[in-house]
Parts: structure tokens; sequence; C-alpha cells
């Protein structure tokens, strides 16, 4: 088989993540979830106080970005990558609903962009990879021979991020989940640098009525194409 570079991209909670992860181990492929890396930025502006309510001082964060490691290493229990922010694994910190809450804010900031892009772009260069985000098959990797664009409607995606949360333990309501996804989606969507657009060749997924398998199957036969 081929090795190819495969772009997902999509809006928040359209199952990105669980088709990338399926298809790297099916694949024998590398797997990158871009997401955690802004999330990881996140929870360091956080965890420094240059975030917090309706405060973000940009400007320090942008300071500190030298400082920020991040990395991906595999844990062979779970079968993928987790997150590393300065050598701690922050798997599970990075999934809260106050990270979510500000994600999409830190993910504006032109200067996080360029250092991500660039740490991806290393990543990823010459190797048999899966990538999900918002901007890997327009920015990140353009040149990618497969594409996938996903979509849900917002209503189906926050009742998936409210099952996976509660299942978590995470005490939230679904309201709140449903107000942070319409709220990313819109940031995404409307930020100067690199908005959450579909790239012209790639191949929308709108997965609301399709399960998980049927979704897998569809995009394993674009691969094998
Ligand atoms: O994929 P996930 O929902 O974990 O991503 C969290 C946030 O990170 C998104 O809402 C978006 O604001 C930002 N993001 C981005 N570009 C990427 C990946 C994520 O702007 N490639």
């Amino acid at each position: 088989m081929r090795n190819i570079t495969i772009a997902i991209d999509g809006f928040s909670s359209t199952g990105k993540s669980t088709l990338a992860k399926q298809l790297a181990k099916e694949l024998a492929y590398v797997y990158v979830d871009t997401g955690a890396m802004y999330r990881a930025v996140t929870l360091f502006a956080m965890n420094n106080n240059f975030i917090k309510a309706d405060f973000f001082d940009k400007k320090a964060l942008i300071n500190s970005l030298p400082k920020i490691k991040l990395e991906f290493k595999y844990n062979p229990e779970l079968g993928f990558a987790e997150m590393y922010l300065n050598g701690e694994n922050v798997e599970k910190q990075i999934r809260t609903i106050e990270v979510s809450s500000f994600v999409s804010k830190v993910a504006e900031v032109s200067e996080v962009r360029s250092k991500l892009v660039e740490q991806q772009q290393e990543m990823g260069t010459n190797k048999a990879i899966v990538m999900d985000g918002r901007d890997i098959g327009t920015v990140v990797f353009p040149m990618a021979e497969l594409k996938i664009f996903m979509t849900a409607s917002a209503e189906t995606r926050a009742q998936r991020r409210f099952d996976e949360l509660r299942q978590k333990g995470d005490n939230v309501s679904y309201e709140d989940v449903l107000k942070n996804v319409v709220e990313r989606d819109y940031i995404d969507t409307h930020r100067e640098d690199s908005p959450l657009v579909i790239a012209d060749d790639a191949i929308e997924i709108d997965n609301s009525y399709l399960n998980r398998e049927e979704q897998f199957t569809a995009v394993l036969e674009l691969v094998n194409e």
C-alpha cells in the first residue's frame, strides 16, 4: 500500500479524532491530533494566568512561546500518543470544558499558529501520517493526497461531547456544551489567520447519520482508491 498524507479537518466534535485514530491503527500510520497542541498551549496560558474569564494577555503568551515544549509520546496501552507539555503528561487536563472554552481564542493568535504549524509540518513531512485539525488540508499540508472534511449538526456534536464529558465524570450541562460548540465554530470560521474553510479538493462527510463503522469503511475505500 502507498504511504500518503491524510488530512482530516472539520468542526469540533465531529468525530475527527476517532476516525483518524482508527485509520492510523488500520494503516499503521502515525497519528497527530493538532487540536491537542492548541489545547496544551491554552493550558499553559491558563496555568500562568495569561487567560481567564474575560481577560487575555496575548502579549505575555506570545513572549512565552519559546518556553512551551510540546511532545507526543506513544502510549502502547492506549494505542495512541499522549500530549506532553514541558515534560508533563497533560492528556486529561487539556480535555476539560475550561480548556475548550478558551482554546479558540488562543488559536486565533497568529504567533501561536505559526509555531504549531511549523512543528506539525516537521512531524509530518515524508511520513505516512493521519493528521486531524482545522487547517491541515489548507495550510499545514495543502499537498495532502487525501483530504476529508467532517461536519455534523451542532446539536449532534454537542450531544456527543456531552456524553463523553459526563462519562469522564465532568459535571457539565448539555446547554453549556452546545454553547461552547457554537462559540468555537464561530471563532474558528471567523478568525483572520487561517479561518476554518473546506479545501477545494476535500471530500465532505456529514456524519450526523453515519455510525463509526460506516464512516470508517467509506474513508478506507477512499484511501485504497
Ligand atoms: O480538535 P479540537 O476540538 O481538540 O481543537 C480544539 C481547538 O483548537 C479548535 O476549536 C480550534 O479552535 C483549535 N484548532 C485550530 N487548528 C487546528 C486544530 C485545532 O485552530 N489545526
